[in-house]
């Protein structure tokens, strides 16, 4: 099978030479472990970060080896107790045609209640970000009006979403695309949205939210943050999920200008994680599994196919080539 290796820590925008695509042996599972065929494998902003040194919040890739991600595949080979082959599994063995691990890093799913691509996006782990980051860290009450950045996103689209169908007053997105824009406000149902490449990002905002905004849920960093503190209201809330348009930066960005505006506001800026979030999966699967079924909640996929195709794919959601969530199909 074929698997992705970093092979040096990509400077500024990662480059084809900084990675691999290696032939290996297929090992077969040891005691406790379980052979998967890979069907869709996930490639998210955040792996920009575990190219890098630098610490965080998971360990770095490590150099010369696979790299890992989110990804759903077929058992083709069990020595896992209550797993067997022909099962489904969410599991972390990304970037690569055939993962064995050991089978408690693996959740079984059910390819005939969803389909299995949306274990990874709308049902899976960027639609609780969404969910939790919304609702918990912003706080979001009925009545409140939300800005979203990235929102024609995985995380961003379902934020927009789920703040409507929760009584948003107001529901105002940005994207890098007038077809995504489009999309937001006709499928979506935005109340608004700009495109952040037509003009400067806080007077657009200010035209799409003229009596500012009570959330702001931040994909992006830089100009939006900064606008988004321009135009929030009293006791407004700021979750910082993302900041993707400084993941390439060699240089650290310049902070937001204008945060004294949070005296005046007593507003609050939180960062979240979705990894502390995963006892509200149950409720988030139900709550969002019904509006997904009744229609009530539209979501896109971008898929490219072909582990070939696999970097592609994430330099892709870098530049914003996906619409909803990127997925790798093999
Ligand atoms: P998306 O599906 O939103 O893809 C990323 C999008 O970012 C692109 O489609 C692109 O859309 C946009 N983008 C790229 N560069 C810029 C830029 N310079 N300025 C504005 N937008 C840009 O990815 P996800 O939904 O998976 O993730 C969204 C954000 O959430 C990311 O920042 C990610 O790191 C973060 N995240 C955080 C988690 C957490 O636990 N904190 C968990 C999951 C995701 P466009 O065409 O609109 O520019």
């Amino acid at each position: 099978g074929r698997e992705w290796r970093l092979l040096s820590r990509p400077v500024g925008w990662p480059k084809p030479e900084d990675f691999e695509l290696a032939e290996t042996e297929i090992r077969r599972p040891g005691p406790g472990e379980v052979l998967v065929r890979n069907a869709y494998v996930s490639v998210d902003p955040y792996m920009r970060g575990r190219m890098s040194s630098a610490k965080s919040y998971v360990a770095p890739f490590e150099l010369g080896k696979a790299m890992q991600g989110g990804a759903v595949g077929e058992v083709v080979a069990s020595e896992a107790e209550g797993i067997a082959p022909g099962d489904h599994v969410l599991h972390f063995g990304g970037w690569r045609e055939y993962a064995v691990f050991d089978a408690k890093q693996a959740v079984k799913v059910d390819p005939d209640a969803a389909p299995l691509s949306t274990y990874l996006g709308v049902l899976g782990m960027t639609g609780l970000t969404a969910y939790a980051g919304l609702l918990r860290t912003a706080s979001f009450t009925e009545g409140d009006s939300v800005f979203v950045s990235g929102a024609a996103g995985a995380v961003g689209g379902q934020v927009g979403q789920i703040a409507r169908l929760k009584g948003a007053s107001r529901v105002i997105g940005s994207a890098g695309s007038d077809e995504k824009v489009k999309l937001l406000v006709e499928e979506y149902g935005f109340d608004a949205a700009f495109n952040y490449k037509n003009g400067p990002v806080a007077e657009q905002l200010r035209a799409a939210a003229p009596d500012g905004i009570d959330v702001y849920f931040d994909n992006v960093g830089g100009d939006h943050l900064e606008a988004a503190i321009g135009s929030l209201n009293e006791k407004g809330r700021i979750a910082i999920c993302g900041m993707i348009s400084v993941y390439n930066n060699t240089e650290p960005a310049p902070g937001p200008k204008n945060l004294a505006r949070l005296i005046q506001t007593r507003g609050r800026i939180e960062g979240l994680l979705v990894g502390d979030h995963y006892d509200l999966q149950p409720q988030f699967v139900q709550e969002v599994g019904a509006w997904v079924r009744s229609g009530e909640l539209k979501y896109r996929e971008t898929v490219v196919e072909g582990i070939e195709n696999n970097l592609e794919a994430f330099l892709g959601v870098l530049r914003g080539d996906n619409t909803g969530k990127m997925i790798v199909k093999l």
